[in-house]
């Protein structure tokens, strides 16, 4: 089984993608995370990485597509996998064309999340991920139990350095200009499902799955 979740920032991606993975055990490919953790463990592609993502710009394709293929070999990917933020460029896309046939898959679904651009904002400026486990919240729409503290590991909340207004603004215009034309890549293609994103976290999770369900 192999999902891509597409969709601006801010859209739900990450919370949607947690509980898809629990549920159809496969393995979550989130590119978002695997740069972040590699700027903050300062290695060679971090290094790299991090002047476009503290700008709000996308990491260069080719930097981002031997990450993405090196982890869909990697064993926990066998029973299927979820992208979340990839492809984000149709460079990308069709990158993962091309290595698809190597590794024995296809795309069976791609979930376009739509969510309206004030409430991205509102997401994307009230996120606060954990230090510790990476869980994510959101002040008013997800706030942990105790203030600035995860319920799952006690971690301390923060806010992500490219989640303030002024980059969100930026992100959200990079989305429009290079991701945006994916839907209609992948609406050719007859693989589209568009999801209406505005909904509370649950009715979203429904929607998603009364698809997945049938693959
Ligand atoms: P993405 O991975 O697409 O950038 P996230 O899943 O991190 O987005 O969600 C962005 C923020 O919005 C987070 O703080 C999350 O808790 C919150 N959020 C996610 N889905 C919803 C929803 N359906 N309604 C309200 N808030 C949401
Ligand atoms: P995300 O966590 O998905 O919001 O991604 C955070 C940042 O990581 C983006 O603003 C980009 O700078 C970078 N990034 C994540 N995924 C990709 C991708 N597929 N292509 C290029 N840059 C990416």
């Amino acid at each position: 089984m192999l999902i891509i979740l597409l969709g601006p920032p801010g859209a739900g991606k990450g919370t949607q993608a947690e509980k898809i993975v629990n549920e159809y055990n496969i393995a979550h490919i989130a590119t978002g995370d695997i740069l972040r953790n590699a700027v903050k463990e300062e290695t060679t592609l971090g290094r790299k990485a991090r002047q476009y993502m503290d700008q709000g710009q996308l990491v260069p394709d080719e930097l981002v597509v031997e990450i993405v293929k090196d982890r869909l070999l990697e064993p926990d990917c066998t029973n299927g996998a979820l992208l979340d933020g990839f492809p984000r460029t149709v460079v990308q896309a069709a990158f993962l064309e091309q290595v698809l046939p190597d590794i024995k898959a296809r795309i069976d679904r791609v979930l376009s999340v739509e969510v309206e651009e004030g409430e991205l904002i509102n997401r994307l400026t009230g996120r606060r991920i954990c230090c510790d486990c990476g869980a994510s919240y959101h002040v008013k729409f997800k706030p942990p139990k105790v203030r600035n503290v995860c319920d799952q590991c006690g971690g301390d909340l923060y806010q992500r350095s490219d989640d303030t207004l002024e980059t969100v603004k930026e992100r959200l215009a990079v989305y429009k200009k290079q991701t945006e034309p994916l839907i209609s890549f992948y609406r050719e293609k007859g693989v589209l499902s568009a999801i209406d994103g505005n909904q509370d976290i649950d009715s979203v999770y429904k929607q998603i799955n009364s698809i997945l369900k049938d693959y």
